[in-house]
C-alpha cells in the first residue's frame, strides 16, 4: 500500500515505521525544515513507551527528574503540596531528543521524508480521501494518516459527510507560552516547582519551575492573549522568586494545545487521524504525548492484523482507541471543564476547604471520583453551589466515557453519526468568561 503521513507529529511518525517495516511504501511530508522539529523545552511521558516502540534504551543523560510541585489557590491564600518519591516522581525529557528518536526509528524502519512540504488540504474523490495537496502539488495515496496537528488542514477540509468535528470549541483549546530564564545566585524557593491555577483569575493556569540552572516560566489561557502578558506573569514571578533573571535560554515561543475529549470520529475512507489533530490529550494537563504514540502503534497494528486500511479496519482502530484511551481521557474533560466554569472565588473555596487535595492534583483529576469527592461532603456543603457544579463535572465525565466506549461495532454511517450526536448529552460547556 502507498502512505502518505501528513506531518511529522508524534503518532504519525510511529505509525509511519511500523507500516514502513510491514513492507508499505511510506512517506512523511513535514513543513518544516527536519532540524526545527520539537519544542526547544522538556515534557513529561512514559519513557517506557519509547523504549518498548523504538527498541532502544533512552540514556540517562537524555533527561533528568522535575522537583515536588506545589499547587497555589487563585488568591494565594492555600496551596496543596505534591512530595513524589523515587517512584511516582516526575521525568522530563528534551522535546528534541524525543522527536530525533522517532525520526531515526522511521527512517530505519524505511520510510522516506519530504521536508518544508506544506499540506493545504485533502484530495477526495467519490467520498474517499485519495491523497493530500501540498505546495509541490498533488500526491496521491491509499491512505492519509493525519498527523498535523491541532490545526490539521486536513481535518478542516473534510468532507461534512464525513461527520468529522472540524474545529474545536472555545474552551477545547489552551493556548501557552513558555520560557527558560537564567538563574540568578539568589535563592530559590524550597519548593521548585509552583502551579497556580486560574492565575490572576483568569481561565487557566501559570507556572514556575526553578531548576539547577533555569528557571522555566510557562502560562497557558483557553484564550489567546496579548503578547504583553506572558513578560507580565514572568514579572511577577520574579518578584516572588528573585533567582529568575531576564535572559531566556530556551523556548520562548508559544503552542496551542487540545485540552478536551478525542474526536468521536476520527477516520473516513482514505483518512485516519492520530494525536492532536484527533484532540487526544488528558483535557487536565494537556498530556497528549502517549496518547499519540499508542494511537500512532495501535492504527499500524489494526491494518497490518487486518491486512486492509479499507473503512471497516479503520473503524476497528476508532473504536479500539475510545475504549482503550478515549473513554478514560474523555471522562478527564468534565473535571476540567467544571472548573473552568468556576469563578477565582469558587476555586478558592475548593483549596481553601480540603476539597482539593494532592491526590486529585497528582493524577490530574483522573484519580478525582464521585465516591472521593463524597468523603468530602461536610467540607463541600459549606459552598453546595461549587460542591455540586464539580460533581456534576463527573458525572457527565463518567457518562461520556461510557458513551464513547460504546461506540458502533461496525462501521455503519448512520449508527455511527448517531452515536455520536448522544454525546452531546453529556458534554459539560465553557460558557463563562472572564
Ligand atoms: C507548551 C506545551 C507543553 C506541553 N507539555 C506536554 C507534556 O509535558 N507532556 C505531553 O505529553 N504533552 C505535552 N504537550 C502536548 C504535546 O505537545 C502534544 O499533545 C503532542 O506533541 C502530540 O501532538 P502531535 O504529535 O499529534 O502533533 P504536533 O506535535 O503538533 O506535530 C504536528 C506536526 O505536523 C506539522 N504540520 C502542521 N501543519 C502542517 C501542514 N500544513 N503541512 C505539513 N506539516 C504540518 C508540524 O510542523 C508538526 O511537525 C505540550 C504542548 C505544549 C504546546
Amino acid at each position: 500500500m502507498k502512505i502518505t503521513v501528513a506531518g511529522a507529529g508524534h503518532g504519525g511518525l510511529v505509525a509511519a515505521a511500523l507500516l514502513a517495516k510491514a513492507g508499505h511504501e511510506v512517506t512523511v511530508y513535514e513543513k518544516k525544515q527536519k532540524n526545527e522539529l520539537g519544542h526547544d523545552w522538556e515534557d513529561r511521558f512514559t519513557f517506557s513507551l519509547l523504549e518498548e516502540i523504538t527498541g532502544k534504551k533512552i540514556p540517562d543523560t537524555a533527561w533528568r527528574y522535575r522537583g515536588d510541585c506545589s499547587f497555589v489557590s487563585p488568591s494565594r491564600t492555600s496551596n496543596v503540596v505534591i512530595n513524589y518519591n523515587d517512584s511516582n516522581r516526575q521525568k522530563i525529557m528534551w522535546r528534541r531528543y524525543l522527536i530525533t528518536a522517532l525520526l531515526d526509528f522511521a527512517e530505519e524502519s524505511g520510510v522516506k521524508f519530504e521536508f518544508e512540504t506544506e499540506i493545504t488540504a485533502p484530495a477526495v474523490n467519490d467520498g474517499k480521501v485519495t491523497g493530500i495537496i501540498t505546495s509541490a502539488g498533488e500526491i496521491q495515496s491509499d491512505l492519509v494518516i493525519d498527523s498535523a496537528g491541532v490545526f490539521s488542514p486536513l481535518r478542516k477540509n473534510l468532507p461534512e459527510s464525513f461527520g468529522i468535528e472540524k474545529m474545536p470549541e472555545r474552551g477545547d483549546l489552551f493556548y501557552a507560552k513558555r520560557a527558560y530564564f537564567n538563574k540568578t545566585d539568589e535563592p530559590g524557593p524550597d519548593i521548585p516547582f509552583e502551579v497556580c491555577l486560574c492565575h490572576n483569575r483568569e481561565q487557566g493556569l501559570s507556572w514556575c519551575c526553578v531548576n539547577e540552572d533555569s528557571v522555566d516560566i510557562l502560562i497557558g489561557r483557553i484564550d489567546p492573549f496579548p503578547e504583553g502578558k506572558f513578560e507580565a506573569c514572568a514579572a511577577d514571578f520574579r518578584l516572588l522568586y528573585p533567582c529568575t533573571g531576564d535572559k531566556i535560554l530556551h523556548g520562548g515561543q508559544s503552542g496551542v494545545i487540545p485540552v478536551r475529549r478525542p474526536l468521536a470520529i476520527m477516520v473516513a475512507p482514505g483518512y485516519a487521524a492520530v494525536g492532536d489533530s484527533a484532540f487526544m490529550t488528558t483535557p487536565m494537563n494537556g498530556m497528549g504525548i502517549d496518547l499519540s504514540l499508542n494511537a500512532g502503534r495501535l492504527l499500524a497494528l489494526t491494518i497490518i492484523k487486518n491486512g486492509s486500511a479499507d473503512i471497516e479496519t479503520l473503524w476497528k482502530y476508532n473504536r479500539q482507541f475510545h475504549i482503550e484511551y478515549g473513554g478514560i481521557t474523555a471522562k478527564n474533560e468534565g473535571l476540567k471543564n467544571s472548573l473552568l466554569e468556576m469563578p477565582g472565588e469558587g476555586v478558592d473555596f475548593l483549596f481553601d476547604n480540603g476539597v482539593i487535595q494532592s491526590s486529585d492534583l497528582a493524577g490530574a483529576g483522573t484519580k478525582t471520583s464521585i465516591g472521593s469527592l463524597l468523603g468530602k461532603f461536610v467540607r463541600g456543603m459549606r459552598n453546595p453551589a461549587y460542591f455540586f457544579a464539580i460533581i456534576n463535572g463527573l458525572i457527565k465525565g463518567a457518562k461520556l466515557k461510557k458513551t464513547l466506549e460504546n461506540a458502533p461495532a461496525e462501521y455503519n454511517t448512520d449508527e455511527i453519526l448517531k452515536w455520536q450526536k448522544s454525546i452531546e448529552n453529556t458534554l459539560v460547556k465553557v460558557n463563562r468568561k472572564d
